[in-house]
């Protein structure tokens, strides 16, 4: 465990403890701090988005004539999230594990403005009128949508320019994630603060409520690895799923204790090359994009805690509201980058966009991070199940799946 874990758990106990103690008595300390972490967090999300989206579209679009490779990729990612999501979303709605929670909320919204539209006016709404205006506003969608298609055009561009402006978004993008881990190291003291707030001002309840939603957000996790991902690599890939999870232990471990997708990748390409046999042509393409883009797990988890919030603010969401859930969750993951806790920093990104206040974000805190542990493994799983069935695809035999190489 890192340190920062073990501060985490620590600001966890010591919050929970705290407030049980003392009571309201805690909350001239307990709430300044939950703020400065919150703020913290909604300081990072629109930098992070502009820059990781645009990044991640360049490092799909620079791979010149992999074209077809990238479309393979593309609807391998799409389509492995969407059935995560809609997993979580099944699960969801069939257990409410929001419905009735009493999680201490006073500011209950008076509607969900976002999603009282119609469905014509919510894609209007996407393409923004003035980018720099939506950035400053905090739309997300709007914001997704232009990174992408500015993204997609810097592809376009003649090779100096390209590269230059693919350097200062690569650039934009890793100061952003050092940034965030950054704000990280105030998570102890926000999940202090936030915890000691809900335990002075709720009790125990809170808790108890909470272990419902995490445990729905592991069955889902659970079905996803053990039933959706095989079934990819069964039908698609058209290989047998025990030899390839066999050579992923390693990789798997290392997602699990890290919770980072990107610091793990190494240990994935290893193991997807040696030990899956994929060529590194496809790995060396298809993993790093992977690690940036392709989240089942977060975005199973993004889908959950949205719909689990709308839940216990008391909101019975329509098929349309759903749907936007589902889309926004997709766009999350695939903007969330591959560190500690990006999952968290995205729930905000689906608040706004569903018009639920941010501050919810504290209510899901409390398990966040053991979550992201098995979410962040389930991501790292994702991306190796693609690299094989994406080898498949491009005709490469994978003899000799799930035996170790020669030392
Ligand atoms: N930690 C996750 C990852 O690196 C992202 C998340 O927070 O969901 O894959």
């Amino acid at each position: 465990m890192n340190r920062l874990t073990r501060y985490i758990f620590i600001g966890l106990a010591l919050g929970v403890i705290c407030g049980w103690i003392f009571d309201e008595k805690i909350l001239f300390i307990a709430d300044p701090l939950a703020e400065i972490f919150l703020r913290l967090l909604r300081m990072a999300i629109m930098p992070l988005i502009l820059t990781s989206i645009i990044s991640g579209v360049l490092s799909i679009g620079s791979a010149t004539g992999l074209g077809r490779l990238g479309l393979k990729t593309f609807l391998y990612y799409v389509m492995s999230s969407v059935l995560a999501i809609v997993t979580g979303q099944v699960l969801v709605n069939i257990f409410k594990p929001g419905v009735g929670a009493k999680l201490g909320l006073e500011k209950v919204p008076e509607e969900l403005e976002a999603i009282q539209q119609g469905i014509f006016d919510i894609v209007l709404q996407i393409i923004p009128e003035n980018p720099f205006a939506a950035l400053a506003r905090g739309d997300v969608l709007p914001v997704i949508f232009f990174s992408i298609l500015f993204g997609y055009f810097i592809t376009q561009l003649q090779t100096t320019k390209r590269d230059q402006l693919t350097q200062l978004f690569d650039g934009a993008f890793e100061a952003m994630m050092k940034l965030t881990q950054f704000v990280l190291w105030s998570a102890p003291f926000g999940v202090f603060g936030i915890n000691a707030r809900i335990v002075a001002e709720t009790g125990f309840g809170a808790f108890k409520s909470l272990g419902f939603y995490f445990v729905i957000v592991l069955i889902g996790l659970f079905i996803h690895v053990s039933i959706n991902l095989p079934l990819l690599l069964r039908f698609v890939a058209k290989v047998n799923p025990l030899k390839h999870y066999k050579g992923m232990t390693t990789p798997l471990i290392t997602a699990f204790s890290t919770c980072s997708s990107m610091v793990t990748l190494p240990l994935t390409m290893a193991a997807v090359t040696r030990r899956s046999k994929v060529s590194s042509k496809i790995a060396n393409f298809t993993l790093p994009i992977g690690a940036t883009v392709n989240m089942d797990g977060t975005a199973l988890y993004e889908c959950i805690a949205a719909i689990f919030i709308a839940q216990v603010y008391g909101f019975d969401l329509t098929f349309l509201q759903q749907l936007l859930v589902v889309i926004t969750a997709l766009l999350a993951s695939i903007g969330a980058a591959g560190v500690p806790m990006a999952g968290l920093v995205m729930m905000s990104v689906i608040l706004r966009a569903i018009g639920l206040p941010l501050e919810a974000v504290g209510l899901i805190l409390a398990v966040d991070r053991i979550l992201d542990m098995f979410r962040t493994a389930t991501n790292v799983l994702s991306d190796s199940c693609g690299a094989v069935v994406i080898a498949r695809l491009e005709g490469e035999s994978l003899e000799g799946m799930g035996e170790d190489e020669e030392e």
